[in-house]
C-alpha cells in the first residue's frame, strides 16, 4: 500500500505525549488522533531535570494542535513560554519537535531527510572521530585514533586542547599536554589525516592566538573549535582574524529569538568560519534547519555538535543528508563508540570513514527497543 494514502486529506492532531527517561536519554513518543506514533528525544545531559519542565511548560501547549506546521508550532510554543527562556525548555522541546518529524514522516511515507528536502537514498555521511577526554596523554590519544583509523577508516580526528573554561589563567590540564597530544597524533598518524581541535572556552584571545600559531598551524589543524569563552564574540572574531586556520563554534548558542539573537550575530559578522548547532540544545530540527539555511545564505559550512550515540545521532544524520553546506567531515562520531545503548535499531555505525543515514523506513528510520522503554521512568501528558 502506498503509505502516503493513509494520511491524504486528514488533519493530524496531537492526543498524547509520553516521555521515557533513563540514564542515557529521555525519549518522547507522540500519538495522534488516528493512533499513529512518532519518536523523538530530548537533548542529553540532565534530561531527567528537563522532563517535569517539559510536561509542565511544553507538552500542554502542543496537545490538540495540528502537526502540519512543525516550525510554526515550535515557534508558538517558545513564544508562549516567554517567561522561561532557556536551555531546559529547549532541551525538552527537541523531544517534541523530533517526535513530530518522525510522525509526519510516517504519515507521508517519507524519511525526515526527504521532508527536509534531501534525497530518497542519501550517501553515507563523512565522519570525524571525536575524542572527549582531557585526562589522557598523547600515547592514549594516539592509540585510540590509530585503532579507529585502521578499524573504521576514519581519516579525521578531533582532540581536546587546553583546559575547559580556563580563560582566566590560560592553564593547560597539565603543562605541555596540548602540544604533546596534537604533535604526537600528527607525528604518529602522518600527514594524511586531518586534525580538528576543541578548546571548550579554554583560552583568552591572546593565548588562543599563541596556541594557534605555535601548535595548531604547524600541525596543519583544520578546525579550531570554541577557542575563547563562547559568549565573548569579539575575542573569537579576533582569533579568527589573526590565525590562518578555520575557527568553529556555536554549539552552546541557542537563544536566537529571545535573548541577543546571538546566532544571527555569529553568522552574519561572521565570528567563526564553521557553524556548529546542536539539534538538542537548539530545540530540535525545525530551528536547526532554519539556522543551517541561514548559514548557507552566508556561505558558511555546518558541522553540527552531537557527540553521543543516542537518537541524536540519527537526527543529525538526516539533517546533514538534507543540506549542502557541510564541512568536509560533517558528522561528529564519538570514539571509542561503546555501541548503541540498546535504545533503538538499526544504530548507524562508522565504516570506511562514513556513517549511513537510516532510511529503510519512514520518519527517522529506526525503532525503539521495547526492553529499553519498559525499564524507563514514565510520564504522560494527554487530552
Ligand atoms: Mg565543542
Amino acid at each position: 500500500m502506498d503509505r502516503r494514502s493513509r494520511s491524504a486529506g486528514v488533519v493530524c492532531v496531537i492526543e498524547r505525549i509520553e516521555t521515557f527517561t533513563r540514564k542515557q536519554a529521555t525519549v518522547v513518543r507522540v500519538t495522534d488522533h488516528a493512533g499513529e506514533q512518532g519518536i523523538g528525544q530530548f537533548a542529553t545531559g540532565n534530561h531527567d531535570l528537563a522532563t517535569p519542565i517539559f510536561h509542565e511548560i511544553v507538552a500542554p501547549k502542543a496537545l490538540e494542535r495540528s502537526v502540519d506546521d512543525i516550525p510554526g508550532l515550535v515557534r508558538d510554543i517558545l513564544e508562549r513560554s516567554y517567561k522561561y527562556p532557556g536551555t531546559f525548555v529547549l532541551r525538552g522541546l527537541c523531544g517534541l519537535d523530533t517526535a513530530l518529524y518522525d510522525l509526519w514522516g510516517k504519515r507521508e511515507g517519507r524519511t525526515v531527510c526527504e521532508l527536509l528536502g534531501g534525497p530518497t537514498d542519501p550517501d553515507p555521511v563523512a565522519a570525524y572521530g571525536s575524542r572527549l577526554r582531557r585526562d589522557t596523554d598523547a600515547a592514549t590519544e594516539i592509540e585510540i585514533c590509530e585503532r579507529f583509523r585502521e578499524g573504521c577508516g576514519l581519516e579525521a580526528f578531533k582532540l581536546k586542547v587546553g583546559k575547559r573554561l580556563a580563560f582566566r589563567s590560560d592553564a593547560d590540564v597539565w603543562p605541555g599536554r596540548t602540544e604533546a597530544v596534537v604533535s604526537g597524533v600528527r607525528e604518529a598518524l602522518g600527514s594524511e589525516v586531518d586534525l580538528l581541535v576543541d578548546a571548550n572556552s579554554a583560552y583568552s584571545a591572546d593565548q588562543a592566538i599563541a596556541v594557534g600559531e605555535e601548535v595548531l598551524e604547524p600541525n596543519g589543524v583544520i578546525h579550531f573549535e570554541e577557542p575563547c569563552p563562547y559568549w565573548e564574540l569579539d575575542w573569537t572574531a579576533g582569533v579568527r582574524e589573526a590565525l590562518d586556520l578555520p575557527v568553529a563554534g556555536g554549539e552552546q548558542d541557542n537563544m536566537f529569538e529571545v535573548w541577543a539573537k546571538q546566532y544571527e550575530r555569529i553568522i552574519e559578522r561572521p565570528v567563526v568560519d564553521i557553524i556548529q548547532p546542536d539539534v538538542g540544545y537548539l530545540g530540535g530540527i525545525a530551528r536547526t534547519k532554519r539556522l543551517a539555511d541561514r548559514a548557507a545564505a552566508a556561505g558558511l559550512p555546518v558541522v553540527p555538535h552531537g557527540p553521543n550515540h543516542t537518537l541524536q545521532k540519527v537526527f543529525t544524520l538526516h539533517l546533514l543528508a538534507a543540506i549542502d553546506n557541510t564541512g568536509p567531515y560533517p558528522f561528529e562520531y564519538r570514539i571509542p563508540d561503546t555501541g548503541g545503548h540498546g535504545m533503538y535499531d538499526p544504530e548507524p555505525t562508522v565504516d570506511e570513514g562514513t556513517v549511513p543515514v537510516p532510511t529503510a523506513a519512514p520518519g527517522w528510520g529506526v525503532e525503539l527497543d521495547t526492553e529499553w522503554l519498559a525499564r524507563a521512568a514514565y510520564a504522560v501528558s494527554e487530552t
